[in-house]
Order: structure tokens, then sequence, then C-alpha cells
């Protein structure tokens, strides 16, 4: 299913269908603009609005299978209602520009055959965890100073659908292989290019990106960890925040 937050990334509201409602409070829509926590990416938060004017927050997003559970505060939506979503606009905002983010770090990091073992965003902060057999600080100094002069040169993220088969067969796509999502024929796939033509990533992605690099603003080290045995974790924030 191509929800609607794949479809158009900028999407603040939709109206919908509530397609199913489990134990009151896990409800299933017809199509959402609500991304679940997943891609090591957090959810979005938001409202969803019946015809009567009632208003039930989105505390949680999860996926489930094929299907994508938005958790609300109360129970009350019936299936076959109306309803109309609304997005805490800001939050998502800030969760773009560190996915965005995640994605230029791991690209500055590629060429030196850095292997990315995990990674969360939240709006507070995003956290990478990769593999990387000397604590090299420079090293990770050097990728951030590259990040931040990508936004400067600014760019575009855009993004395309692609046939499985086609994918499998380039392995630049496949460089965060524990994403690729199973049992899906066609990929979505993210691509940046800087505004001087160059390509910085292109990879099966899912989640929501910023349009623009310089859209992301400013990115600070603020943490770097020895995990022992060759794991290291990178902690960065944004400006502004
Ligand atoms: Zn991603």
């Amino acid at each position: 299913m191509e929800w609607a937050y794949m479809r158009d990334m900028l999407l603040k509201e939709l109206e919908t269908i509530v397609k199913d409602v489990r134990d009151g409070k896990h409800v299933l829509l017809e199509d959402t603009i609500f991304y679940p926590v997943s891609g090591g990416v957090d959810h979005d938060t938001g409202s969803i609005i019946s015809e009567d004017g009632e208003s039930y927050q989105v505390v949680r997003v999860m996926k489930d299978a094929d299907q994508i559970l938005h958790d609300v505060d109360r129970e009350g939506l019936q299936p076959g209602m109306r309803v109309k979503l609304v997005l805490d606009w800001e939050r998502r905002w800030k969760l773009m520009r560190m996915h965005t983010t995640a994605h230029l770090i791991a690209a500055a990091l590629y060429p030196h055959g850095v292997k990315i073992t995990g990674n969360m965003m939240t709006v507070e902060k995003g956290r990478m965890d990769f593999n990387l057999p000397s604590f090299d600080r420079q090293m990770l100094e050097d990728a951030i100073r590259q990040v931040n002069e990508w936004i400067q040169q600014d760019g575009e993220v855009t993004t395309y659908t692609l046939p499985r088969e086609e994918a499998l067969k380039q392995e630049h796509l496949v460089k965060l292989a524990s994403r690729l999502p199973p049992s899906i024929d066609k990929l979505r796939i993210v691509r940046i290019i800087l505004s001087d033509g160059t390509l910085i990533d292109e990879q099966a992605d899912g989640g929501c990106h910023v349009p623009r690099l310089k859209d992301i603003g400013r990115v600070i080290l603020k943490k770097v960890e020895n995990k022992g045995k060759g794991n290291r974790r990178l902690v960065f924030t944004l400006e502004p925040e």
C-alpha cells in the first residue's frame, strides 16, 4: 500500500474513512498521513476529527504487517466514520529534517567502509550506530563537516518507484539491506541530488524527507561513543531546533 505520506510528504491534512477499530483505541484508516515508527524514525502525532467535530489525539502510530495502527487517547471512533486527519506539522517537519540528515551522514561515511547497524531519529536528537574497526573521531567530525557543506550547497530530495527486481540489481540501492521491506514488488526510492547535479544518496526508503537540503539547517555533532568491538554511536542535533 502506498500511503498518502509516501505520495505527498508535505500533506498536512487528509479526509478518509475509519476502516476498523481494535480494542477501542487502535484505529485503522483507509489511508493515512501519519508515519508509523519504523526505519529508525519516530512516528507522527496529531488528531483525528470526526464529522460531529469530536477530536481524538493520535499518541502513537505503529506498523502491524501491512497495516498502520493509530493509537488514540480515547474510545469513540467507529468503522465507516468519515474523518479528517490533522498532523502535528512542527513535529513532522523536524522528523523529516532529522531523517534526511541521517541519509546524508550515511552517505558521507559510506566511502570509509562504514556500515550503519541501526539508527533512531526523534524530535530531540538523531542517533546512529555503525561499525568502524578503529575509533576515529576526526573521521566523524569530517563527515559532519561534509554534510553541512552539502546542505550549504543545497540540493533536492525526490522519490520514484522501481520494480523490486530492478532495485535488487543495483547494489547502491540496497545499502541498508535490513530496511528492504519484504513482500513488496515495487520499491519507493529516495534520491538526494546536489544543486550541481552530484548524486549523494539513492536508496529504498518508505519514509518522509524535506524537499530541499537547505530545509535541514545545520547539523551539530553532539556525541561520539565507543560501544566496543567496532561498534560506534554518533549523536547529532539540528539548528535551528
Ligand atoms: Zn530513510
